[in-house]
């Protein structure tokens, strides 16, 4: 499902000619325009796109995708998920909860947008798999945690590392929420779409260099793991989303230290999703 305009839309194809269908037109008004209230009623959407008659789909241009789910109630994102990451970031590999902090809202953006560079800042990247809430979830259970999962999309976790390091105590939410810090896109990708949910290669690469690539197959603490332990303290309410962290390969780790310039364009793909695509602008 993408955001189309601010429209539910079930993607019908993508790759050579992206096509696809208006969810309240092609359920003649039953389901809603709205990709929020559609992720509040995501059994029911997924149970009558299970069989309905879809007629021929239309044509969509990539540059009307906003986030998926645009207005999510919280954001929550999860730090040091990778242990190559942990290491090059100068921290100790989590055994028990990893950090656990939030993008503000605001930070929100669709998938192909530009992004503002802050003033003598120094903004990172970090591709991350992100997992969007499709029934809300709380006291969940490892093995029942996937099916509180709508689907799951590409997202940055954009990192102005000054900010984030500052003071006595890291300042995560802060530094990672800057306008257009948390894009997401292209679409949401239901778990039944993939071969393995848990076992996808993700990356990002800046003007064609790749600059990250892994498989989420090496998470620390997987998917249905995070839902299961955030849900024992939060509600997961339909339409949340969750960044669940970033592999190695970040330009903070790196000898010597590389940072997000004006002019660039960073492009981050998971396999079997899509990718997103972010070109930046001086502050
Ligand atoms: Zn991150």
């Amino acid at each position: 499902m993408a955001n189309v305009a601010g429209r539910a839309t079930l993607i019908a194809t993508w790759g050579d000619e992206l096509t696809g269908h208006d969810l309240e037109a092609a359920s003649k008004g039953v389901l809603p325009a709205d990709p929020r209230a559609a992720l509040e009623r995501w059994d029911e959407v997924r149970t009558w796109a299970a069989s309905a008659e879809l007629g021929t789909p239309t044509s969509i241009d990539r540059e009307q995708l906003g986030p998926p789910s645009p207005r999510p109630q919280q954001i929550v994102a999860i730090g040091l998920n990778y242990s190559d990451h942990a290491t090059e970031a100068g921290f100790a590999v989590p055994d028990t909860l990893p950090p656990t902090f939030t993008k503000f809202v605001t930070s929100l953006a669709g998938p192909d947008e530009v992004v503002t560079l802050p003033r003598d800042g120094h903004t990172d990247w970090e591709v991350e798999l992100v997992a969007v809430i499709g029934r809300a979830a709380r006291h969940v259970g490892p093995d029942q945690a996937w099916s509180h999962v709508a689907g799951v999309t590409v997202g940055q976790d954009l990192s102005e590392r000054i900010s984030q390091m500052a003071g006595p105590a890291p300042q995560f939410s802060l530094g990672k929420s800057f306008p257009r810090f948390a894009p997401t896109g292209p679409w949401l990708v239901t778990p039944d779409e993939l071969d393995d949910p848990d076992d996808l290669e993700l990356g990002a690469r800046i003007d064609g260099e790749v600059v990250q690539r892994d498989r989420t197959s090496r998470l620390i603490f997987p998917v249905a793991q995070l839902v299961a332990h955030l849900s024992e303290v939060l509600t997961l309410l339909p339409g949340d989303l969750l960044f669940t962290g970033t592999p190695a390969g970040v330009g903070m780790g790196r000898e010597p230290a590389r940072y997000l310039a004006p002019g660039e364009t960073l492009v981050s793909w998971i396999e079997g999703v899509g990718e997103i695509r972010q070109t930046f602008v001086a502050g």
